[in-house]
């Protein structure tokens, strides 16, 4: 038989995408980690799955104890898919301003879904320490307790993605990278993948690519979390330095705008058959700046971290585009 042992095995060893438009403009190759291919369809789903694994070999977690997130919706999705197959409820916090599809996504994997009114992280309703609450009070009442996953600051997430994502695209590329870009969320992911290359190739160029109102832009270029704007991106930008973040180090940081990210979003479903969610526009077009830096001839690596079928009602829908001042490609206009 060629089959997956359970779906837990289907998540990681994502393939890379040589990515086009970019490459050409920009004389070198880049490639992204694909990863809205594995099974709840993003690169959470190893967040998750890393998470858990150390909570229930530390007996953080015990057997039926209850696993409790906040997430803008992607980890909740992982952790929906690996608390089933682990046989743990799941309890998942998000903010309501986060995507309609990123909500059903988490209720139809089986998690309970509870949001909050979205608030500054100074705020103690913000959905992080709404959960961390939430958690603390599961914990005595139900039988097999509750554990708090704490994506931000639990350093087993990036030791997942230093243990699978960074080894990987090391793999794949057969040593020969040049550059690794993307945005951060946790910053899991930038946290663990840079650590993995920079350990096999200290010369390998790490950049960030930060959306406005993020803080990291500032913080790498001028040290002060500082961020000005705002972004219709949902899953990165952060204001302060997370756990995940500690001892990080880049090489170069750019701050992209969303029309930019936006403009290579459109461009790649239409030209090139992908269709991502925004956190891929910025991370792209952080790409594409690396590029133009490093020069042509290098390669470069990227994370497109979910699909846009995540954000049908977003930055898919025409009128949300409008309503924004945001150029409606002609293949979506349905006017
Ligand atoms: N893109 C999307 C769509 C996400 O949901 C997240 C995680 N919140 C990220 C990027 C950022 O990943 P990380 O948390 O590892 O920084």
């Amino acid at each position: 038989m060629r089959a997956a042992a359970d779906i837990l095995s289907l998540i990681g060893d994502t393939p890379l995408i040589r990515l086009r438009a970019a490459s050409e403009a920009t004389g070198c190759d880049i490639y992204g980690k694909a990863e809205f291919l594995n099974a709840g369809q993003s690169i959470k789903d190893r967040t998750a799955l890393g998470l858990i694994r150390a909570a229930r070999a530390s007996g953080a977690l015990k057997p039926g104890g209850t696993i409790v997130e906040g997430t803008a919706g992607n980890t909740g999705v992982g952790l929906a898919i690996v608390g089933a197959a682990l046989g743990h409820p799941v309890v998942i916090v998000m903010p309501r301003s986060q995507t309609e599809e990123k909500k059903q996504a988490v209720r139809m994997h089986g998690a309970r879904l509870v949001e909050v009114d979205p608030a500054a992280f100074s705020n103690p309703n913000h959905f992080v320490h709404f959960s961390r609450r939430l958690a603390e009070q599961l914990n005595e009442s139900e039988p097999n307790g509750a554990f708090y996953t704490d994506q931000f600051d639990n350093p087993a997430n990036r030791n997942t993605h230093y243990a699978t994502t960074g080894r990987e695209i090391w793999e794949q590329t057969e040593g020969r990278i040049d550059g690794f870009v993307c945005a951060v969320g946790t910053g899991g992911t930038l946290a663990g993948v840079s650590a993995y290359l920079r350990e096999r190739n200290p010369n390998v160029a790490i950049g960030l690519a930060d959306p406005p109102g993020a803080a990291l832009h500032a913080w790498f270029t001028r040290g002060v979390l500082e961020g000005e704007g705002s972004s219709v991106t949902e899953g990165i930008g952060v204001n302060r330095i997370t756990g995940n973040l500690e001892g990080l180090s880049v090489d170069h940081a750019w701050r992209i705008e969303d029309s930019e990210a936006l403009a290579v979003l459109f461009d790649l479903v239409k030209d090139e058959g992908l269709a991502l969610g925004p956190s891929s526009g910025v991370n792209i077009a952080g790409a594409i700046q690396m590029g133009r830096e490093l020069g042509p001839g290098k390669t470069i690596v990227t994370i497109l971290c979910d699909p846009g079928q995540r954000y049908a009602g977003k930055i898919y829908n025409p009128a949300f585009l409008r309503a924004r001042g945001f150029k409606v490609p002609a293949w979506l206009d349905t006017r």
